[in-house]
This record gives C-alpha cells, structure tokens and sequence, in this order.
C-alpha cells in the first residue's frame, strides 16, 4: 500500500519538473503539498514514510486531533493552514501551524500577531486573495490585497510569503492563477499558493510556488 503512495509522489513530482521546466522554471521552486483534511493519521502515515514533509489542513481542529502525534514521530514536517481562521482560533493555529495560507482581513492578521508575540513564534503567511470576487468566497478582494499586505507588514510587522487563491469551481483557473501571479508581482511578492489535483501544473506554468494536492495523493474524499 505504501508502494502505491510512493509511486503517486514519484509521478506527481515528474508532472511537477515536466511542467517547471517546460516554463523554464527550476522545480526546485515548487513546494508540493499533500492536503490530508479527512484523513486519519493511519493513512497520513505512510505518506511521510514515502518522503513527504510538507502537508497541508484545512481545519484547526481537525489538524489537532492528529498532528500533533505525527509530529512526533516526524519533526522535520511542515503543516500547512489552508482553510479558512477564525480570529477565535488563532491560539491554537499559531501553536499548531508553521505557515498560514489563508489570511484575508485585518482582525486575523492582528489575531495572529498577537499570538506569535505570545507564543515566541514567527509563521509565514499568505494572504488569500477572492481572485473570482465570489460573494460567499473567503479571500481579500483584489483591490483590497495592497491595503491588508501593508496593514500585515508595515503595521504587524508579519511576515508575507506571497498570495493565495482557490479559484471559481466553474471558471478556467489559468485566467485567476496568471491574476494571482501579477498581482504577486504588482505588490512586490514572490510566493504563490496554486493550483490544486485537478489544476496544479497550470499552476505550475504560471508560476505557483506551493501547490495543495489533496485527491491526487490520498484518493477520493467521498462526499466532497
Ligand atoms: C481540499 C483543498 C485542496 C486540495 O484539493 P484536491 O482537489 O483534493 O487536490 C487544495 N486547497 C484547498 C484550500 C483545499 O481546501
């Protein structure tokens, strides 16, 4: 069974160069992570057996329940915040996390700051930009990003990775990866948080620095 997951990192990572360097980008630029949000420490497991470090959750609470025993075992790993934060958790992702896609308004990146002076800790953050300027959709709308990444850097004193977006489910991504990434530009930023299984060395061609492959590695989430 872990031969299986090892062979889907080993394709995932030549899809991965294969699509870098058909840009004339190093692969090296390319951080994979494996989102493992509904899956159990069991089947996360032989995933870190297989090589992988970075790996990505979209809840706190969720990542709770099973990180911190991985940790344990694999202190060289990298966990990854990539849904939605209420400012109300933002204890408990500072202490759990090391980087933090998903910050989209003032009060977190505040929240946040408070807890990394409390906790001794400095995580790098992505703000996440509403690229398709969805109503529901978390995310900074794009004319916004400018004014949070200042009140983040200038005013917090955080430290701003790059950008983050999850694009309309029924728009092409390219159109809002290639957004993302001149907006990065524009604001001076080189990080890039893109692309997803289904998407990810488009992503990669336009330039995603970290992409979040969750069923491409773990199989189907049934429901979702
Ligand atoms: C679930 C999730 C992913 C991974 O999606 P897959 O289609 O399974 O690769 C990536 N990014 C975010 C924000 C997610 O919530």
């Amino acid at each position: 069974m872990s031969e299986d997951v090892a062979s889907r990192l080993a394709d995932l990572s030549e899809e991965i160069a294969g699509a870098a360097r058909g840009v004339g980008r190093d692969p090296e630029e390319v951080t994979l992570i494996a989102v493992s949000k509904t899956f159990g420490a069991e089947e996360i497991r032989p995933v870190l057996d297989a090589g992988q470090r970075h790996f990505g959750e979209n809840r706190v609470q969720e990542a709770q329940g099973k990180w911190p025993g991985l940790r344990e075992d694999f202190p060289d790993l990298t966990l990854h915040l990539i849904g939605p934060l209420q400012s109300n958790k933002a204890k408990e992702a500072v202490a759990l996390f090391d980087v933090i896609h998903t910050v989209d308004r003032p009060k977190i990146a505040r929240a946040l700051a408070v807890e990394m002076a409390k906790q001794g800790k400095r995580i790098p953050l992505f703000v996440q930009v509403n690229t398709g300027e969805e109503q529901q959709k978390a995310g900074v709308a794009p004319a916004e990003a400018g004014a949070l990444l200042s009140v983040c850097r200038d005013e917090l004193g955080l430290e701003v990775a790059g950008l983050m977006c999850i694009p309309p489910v029924d728009e092409e991504p390219a159109i809002h990866f290639a957004f993302l990434a001149k907006l990065a530009g524009e604001l001076g930023l080189s990080g890039l948080s893109m692309g997803m299984s289904g998407d990810f060395t488009t992503a990669v061609e336009l330039g995603a620095t970290h992409i979040r492959v969750g069923s491409a590695i773990f199989g189907g989430r049934g429901g979702s």
